[in-house]
C-alpha cells in the first residue's frame, strides 16, 4: 500500500493554481471549439431546411438553373409538374387538382407536403453533363429538377376520397410490411393550382382548417380503437389468465367520480376477454382496466410512442394517452375506452394496427419511394423499408389478430365479413362534446387479409355517429379496390 502524501509525485511540477487569464483564456477556446462544431454539425444536420429558406442565395441560383422537378405516383402518374411558358415563367400544375393535396401539397406561399419534404431535391438538376449541354444547345434556359416518386397510388387515393365522400375526416392505407403509404386522403380538402388565389379564405380560423392534414396532424379521441392498447396490456399483465376472464355487463362501471356507459346504453350480458373485445364493451374494458398495473401501463404507452413525436418525414401531432401509478380512478376507466384525455392522430393508429398485423414489429411511415435525375440515369436516393422497433411480441400480435377477425366475422365489423378476403379490425365511435350535444366520431382501423397481412387502413369520420356504420364501408371500399373486388 502506499501512503498518501501532500508531496508532488517525483519528475512532475507541482500543481500551481492557474492564472485567472488562462482560466479565461481556457472557457474562451472552449466556448469557440464548441461553437464551431456546433456550427459546423447545424449546416449540416439542416443542410435541407437551410436550402430550402427561401432567403437562401444558393437557392435563388438553382431556381435559376433548373426547372422544378416532377412529383410521381408509385406507378409513374404525374402528380405535380412544372409548366414553362414561351416566356419562360414556370407554373406549378397538380393535374389531380385536390385529390393529393395534403400529401404532394403545394409550392406557392411557402410550401407544404411532399413540395416541402423534397424541395432540396426538386430544384437540384443531377442529369449527366453532356445531358446537359445537349438542353444548352436546343436552347432551353433551364435544366430539369430531379424527379421524386411517392408510394401513393391513384386508384386507393382516388376510392379513399370517393368514400370519405362529403365528409369531414382522413383515410390512411399503408403497406404493412414496408411502412409505404399508399393512400393519405383528409376532408376538406383544397386545390393546390388556386392556393394562392384563395389563401385568405384557407388560413381563416375556421373549422374547416382545410390546410391542416387531418390523417397526420387531426388529433382525435380513439374511442373503442383504443381498446386494442387496452387488450395488449392485459394480454401482456395476464399471458396465462386473460382466456379466463368474464365479465357481466349490466351497461354501466363506476370507478371514482365516473361512470361510463355502453355504446347506446347497451347491455352486454355475460362476456369474456374476446366477446368484450368483439362487442366493444366500454364497461367490461373499464373493468379490465382497474385490474392492470398503473405504471406498466404507463410504460407500454411509452413503448406505443404516446407522448413521443412519430418518426416522419412530415408534419404529424403528438398522440396524448398517459398513465401512472398515480393515476386516478376515474381517469383509468376513462383512458382504458380510449375517452377522456386520450387524444391520438389517425396516422398513429395506423402504425399500431400495421405493427399488429406485423407480428408485432412496427415499421416508419414512408412518402417517398426515390429521387432519380429527370433523365432517370442517376438514382439520387432510395428509400427502403425500415423498423422502428418491436413493440409487442409475436404471441401478443398474435392473440390481437384473432381478436380483430371475430370482430369482422360477428362483432361490430361485420360489414366486411363474408367477403373474398378477410379483413380483421376495430370499430370505435368516439364520443365528444360539441357545446351543444354529445355527438361521435365513427372510427375504423384494420388490416387484410388476415391470414398474410398486406394493407392496413384506417378511417376517421367526424361527428358522423358509429363506426361499425359509417367508417368500416369506407374501409371495405378500400379493401375491395385493393383487392381487385368488383
Ligand atoms: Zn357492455
Amino acid at each position: 500500500m502506499t501512503k498518501k502524501t501532500d508531496r508532488p509525485i517525483r519528475g512532475r511540477k507541482p500543481l500551481r493554481p492557474p492564472t485567472p487569464i488562462a482560466v479565461v483564456g481556457i472557457i474562451f477556446t472552449v466556448l469557440f471549439t464548441a461553437m464551431s462544431i456546433y456550427l459546423c454539425r447545424y449546416a449540416y444536420v439542416n443542410r435541407q431546411t437551410m436550402m430550402s429558406n427561401s432567403y437562401n442565395n444558393r437557392q435563388r441560383i438553382l431556381l435559376e438553373q433548373n426547372e422544378r422537378g416532377t412529383i410521381y405516383s408509385r406507378d409513374g402518374d404525374a402528380l405535380a409538374v412544372s409548366e414553362v411558358s414561351e416566356g419562360g415563367d414556370e407554373e406549378r400544375y397538380y393535374p389531380y387538382g385536390e385529390l393529393f393535396a395534403h400529401a404532394v401539397g403545394y409550392a406557392t406561399k411557402g410550401k407544404s407536403g411532399i413540395e416541402a419534404m423534397e424541395n432540396y431535391y426538386l430544384i437540384r438538376s443531377d442529369i449527366s453533363l453532356s445531358e446537359k449541354a445537349r438542353y444548352a444547345d436546343e436552347g432551353r434556359k433551364k435544366n430539369p429538377g430531379n424527379s421524386v416518386t411517392t408510394t401513393l397510388s391513384v386508384p386507393l387515393q382516388e376510392v379513399a376520397s370517393k368514400a370519405l365522400a362529403a365528409y369531414r375526416g382522413a383515410i390512411i392505407v399503408t403497406d404493412v410490411r414496408t411502412g409505404e403509404i399508399l393512400a393519405m386522403v383528409s376532408k376538406p380538402g383544397f386545390d393546390p393550382n388556386h392556393v394562392d388565389a384563395e389563401w385568405n379564405s384557407l388560413i381563416a380560423d375556421d373549422e374547416d382548417a382545410e390546410l391542416l392534414n387531418r390523417a397526420s396532424q387531426g388529433l382525435y379521441p380513439p374511442g373503442s380503437t383504443f381498446k386494442l392498447v387496452t387488450a395488449l396490456e392485459y394480454i401482456r399483465e395476464y399471458p396465462e389468465d386473460y382466456g379466463a376472464y368474464h365479465y357481466q355487463c349490466n351497461g354501466m362501471f363506476k370507478a371514482g367520480e365516473e361512470t361510463i356507459h355502453c355504446f347506446h346504453g347497451e347491455s352486454h350480458g355475460s362476456l369474456d376477454f374476446y366477446g368484450s373485445f368483439q362487442k366493444s364493451c366500454n364497461s367490461s374494458f373499464a373493468n379490465i382496466g382497474m385490474q392492470m398495473d398503473r405504471g406498466d401501463f404507463g410504460r407500454t404507452l411509452t413503448q406505443l410512442l404516446f407522448g413521443s413525436k412519430l418518426p416522419v418525414d412530415f408534419p404529424a401531432s403528438v398522440s396524448n394517452a398517459v398513465m401512472g401509478p398515480d393515476a386516478a380512478d376515474g381517469d383509468v376507466i376513462q383512458l382504458s375506452i380510449g375517452q377522456g384525455a386520450t387524444a391520438m392522430s389517425p396516422l398513429h393508429l395506423n402504425m399500431i394496427t400495421q405493427a399488429i398485423a406485423n407480428d408485432g414489429v412496427m415499421v416508419r411511415p414512408y412518402l417517398v419511394k426515390s429521387v432519380d435525375s429527370a433523365d432517370g440515369k442517376t438514382l439520387v436516393k432510395e428509400h427502403a423499408g425500415e423498423e422502428i422497433d418491436r413493440v409487442m411480441s409475436e404471441e401478443e400480435a398474435a392473440i390481437l389478430q384473432e381478436m380483430m377477425v371475430l370482430v369482422v366475422n360477428g362483432g361490430t365489423g361485420r360489414r366486411l365479413s363474408g367477403l373474398s378476403y378477410q379483413a380483421a379490425g376495430k370499430t370505435g365511435s368516439a364520443e365528444f362534446d360539441s357545446g351543444q350535444k354529445e355527438e361521435s366520431h365513427a372510427w375504423f382501423t384494420g388490416f387484410a387479409p388476415a391470414e398474410d397481412p398486406a394493407i392496413a387502413v384506417t378511417v376517421i369520420v367526424e361527428r358522423a355517429g358509429g363506426g361499425g356504420e359509417y367508417a368500416v364501408p369506407m374501409a371495405k371500399r378500400v379493401f375491395d379496390c385493393y383487392f381487385g373486388v368488383e
